[in-house]
């Protein structure tokens, strides 16, 4: 089963029940918010216990949208789409059902790829719809895998962190990096390249060995990373992974990485500012993917992708700075951000009807 563990989200706009009856698959599309623009955010499939375990993922997931996509200045709004995975699946009838009921939303919703699924059901849905983005990459478009571009942002956002919170450079500190999977392993290039050194957790040996020989990495037992000496840990697996224990016995003074709802409370926001461990918030440094597909969806080139991808750490920077001024963590400071942008937009938008 996936999960990201989070408090229950504020009220969202819209909860539309998904159920395909030829597969027999149930699930929800959210949508949190739709004041900056269409409730973009891709769609999940997962083992969840129960109908509502699913739908309350769903509901934090979007709201988790509308902050990174607020965060990252889009047109869009926030929403998700989480789907109940069966064993046996026609993925591909499946997805066309998927496909009709992103379409019967007129737009109001975009989707894309996410846990679970792929570029190949992603190419399946726009059979039926064109408000999807993460398809097959079209030459002379921005599109297709995510993950590098995902990797770049959490890269400039932690190079901000680093000189924030230790004055530092990459080329001087270690990073501890949770997961080598497509963020974690593209994550390890670039920092190999910036000249940081390595200690890795993955649970595929094959993969863990193979970046201990490329990037020059330590390979750690276990996968939890708590107790490593290391400046920055970036996690870049599963949500929730900052639970009480984990921060208590944390030694890096810097948590940046890729996951989403890394934060098993948002106590533990408040807990890691008490350990003065800088926590940059993963909604705002992991919005690289998003960008990808909001130009892949609104037809922008790979060029507006690096720019906006390269605010990433000035949008931290801000952001520390808002948190230093209010007396907030990082994790508030930047959820108070978002939110005062899609009340901003509402009432732009209030008065211009
Ligand atoms: P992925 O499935 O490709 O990689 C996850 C990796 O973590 C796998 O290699 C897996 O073996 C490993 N893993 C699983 N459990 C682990 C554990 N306990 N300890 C260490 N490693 C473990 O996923 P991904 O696309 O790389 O995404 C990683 C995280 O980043 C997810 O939380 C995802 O929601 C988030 N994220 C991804 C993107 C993107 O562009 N792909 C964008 C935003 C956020």
């Amino acid at each position: 089963m996936y999960s990201d563990a989070q408090t229950g989200p504020s009220v969202p706009e819209e909860v539309v029940p998904f159920h395909d009856a030829i597969t027999g698959v149930r699930g929800a599309i959210v949508l949190h918010s739709t004041a900056l623009g269409p409730a973009a955010g891709g769609c999940r499939l997962a083992r969840y216990p129960s109908d509502k375990d699913a739908v309350a993922d769903a509901l934090r997931l979007a709201e988790g949208m509308a902050w990174k996509n607020a965060l990252a200045d889009l047109p869009l709004g926030g929403g998700k789409m989480v789907l109940c995975a069966a064993d046996e699946l026609d993925r591909t009838a499946l997805f066309r059902v998927v496909g009709r009921a992103v379409e019967a939303l007129g737009g109001r919703y975009v989707t894309a790829e996410d846990v679970g699924t792929s570029v190949a059901d992603m190419d399946v849905v726009a059979q039926e719809t064109q408000h999807v983005a993460g398809r097959t990459v079209r030459p002379g478009h921005a599109g297709g895998d995510p993950s590098p571009w995902t990797a770049l942002g959490v890269l400039n956002a932690m190079r901000v962190a680093v000189r924030h919170r230790l004055d530092a450079d990459l080329s001087d500190i270690t990073v501890a990096v949770q997961g080598l999977g497509h963020v974690g392993y593209a994550l390890c290039e670039l920092l190999y390249e910036a000249g940081a050194r390595l200690l890795i957790a993955e649970p595929r040996s094959h993969v863990a060995a193979q970046a201990a020989v490329r990037f020059g990495a330590t390979v750690v037992n276990g996968t939890r990373l708590s107790d490593v000496h290391a400046d920055v840990f970036a996690p870049c697996a599963l949500g929730g992974v900052l639970d009480a224990p984990m921060v208590r016995n944390l030694r890096a003074k810097v948590v940046c990485g890729a996951a989403n709802n890394q934060l098993f409370s948002p106590f533990q926001a408040e807990q890691l500012a008490d350990r003065g461990i800088l926590y940059a918030p993963d909604f705002l440094v992991n919005a690289g993917g998003i960008i990808n597909v909001a130009a892949e969806h609104l037809g922008w080139d790979e060029s507006d992708v690096r720019t906006r991808i390269d605010q990433i750490g000035a949008r931290l920077n801000e952001t520390l700075h808002y948190a230093e001024r209010f007396g907030v963590t990082a994790h508030d400071a930047a959820r108070r951000i978002a939110v005062q942008r899609m009340a901003a937009n509402r009432v732009t938008m209030a008065a211009a009807a």
